[in-house]
């Protein structure tokens, strides 16, 4: 969901990716500690990616030394998001019960942001994590590396057995010539009394109710509404096109190769003849 003030010139995104986790977490079969992790960063990206448009694509990479390792969660217009996390598995001692220490399973790193706009390159900005919590390393990057003053509250909310209670985001940015404009400070008590996207999500509240929330006083103008939903687009073709570079020379005829995709989990089963069909195309004729 998405809304915008004239004055001062605002931006607010709101998502709610309970289902999306959910199915994260099933694909992945991610401990509570990496369901949190990944699902804030698949939270993220759909933020972003709720401005796009055609075939536009944003990538966020979180990469922290923490045990988790990587977290990779990308968005497209039309809001099929999609991620993975290195080390699904890890779990971390918490001092205090249902609290994940989603900080300390990051680490320190960076974060990077790829935006794929469909024309030319993609362009790849990134900033250091100062967190590790996500949500706050999001709105740092956006602030620093894109300067655009913004605030970002990433939630999942995971039960003791590890199903997915509730997941969301929100996101709301100060756009140009909006900084130091007399509504801010309203618009900080607001963040600053607002619960966390997930307890509001657990509540009832639909993302449209969250944004009226961050933006109460405000006049508040909302985009039609968009789905968020989990989906990968791997497909065979592509998996053969990956798989041009690996190296055949100790493969057995009749070998069969075996990929997994990381975003989905998808198993793809293909003989390694049909590969080298691919990567080495009948010789040319040699020059007389
Ligand atoms: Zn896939």
């Amino acid at each position: 969901m998405r809304a915008v003030v004239k004055d001062p010139p605002l931006v607010a995104l709101a998502a709610r990716c309970t289902g999306v986790v959910q199915e994260a977490r099933r694909r992945h079969r991610t401990s509570a500690l990496a369901t949190a992790a990944l699902g804030r960063a698949l939270a993220g990206a759909a933020l972003l990616a709720a401005t796009l448009k055609g075939e536009e694509s944003i990538t966020i990479r979180v990469v922290g030394d923490g045990p988790l390792g990587g977290i990779i969660a990308e968005g497209r217009a039309g809001g099929a998001v999609r991620g993975y996390v290195e080390n699904p598995g890890v779990e971390l001692p918490t001092a205090s019960p249902g609290k994940l220490d989603v900080g300390r399973g990051v680490g320190t790193g960076h974060l990077y942001v790829t935006r794929d706009m469909g024309l030319k390159e993609p362009y790849t900005g990134r900033a250091p994590l100062v967190s590790g919590e996500i949500g706050k390393d999001l709105a740092y990057y956006l602030a620093t590396s894109e300067q655009t003053p913004s605030a970002v509250a990433l939630g999942v909310l995971v039960e003791p057995r590890g199903r997915v209670r509730a997941a969301g985001g929100l996101l709301v940015q100060v756009l140009p010539g909006g900084e130091g404009a007399s509504g801010l400070e309203r618009l900080e008590a607001n963040l600053h009394g607002l619960p966390a996207p997930s307890t509001l999500i657990e509540e009832g509240k639909t993302p449209e109710e969250i944004i009226l929330g961050a933006l109460s006083g405000f006049d508040v103008m909302f985009s039609p509404p968009q789905p968020v939903f989990y989906r990968c687009r791997c497909t065979r073709a592509r998996l053969l096109e990956a798989l041009a570079t690996v190296d055949l020379d100790d493969a057995a005829p009749g070998e069969v190769l075996e990929a997994r995709c990381h975003f989905c989990g998808r198993v793809y089963r293909v003989p390694v003849e049909e590969v080298r069909n691919l990567v080495r195309p009948p010789a040319a004729p040699s020059p007389p």
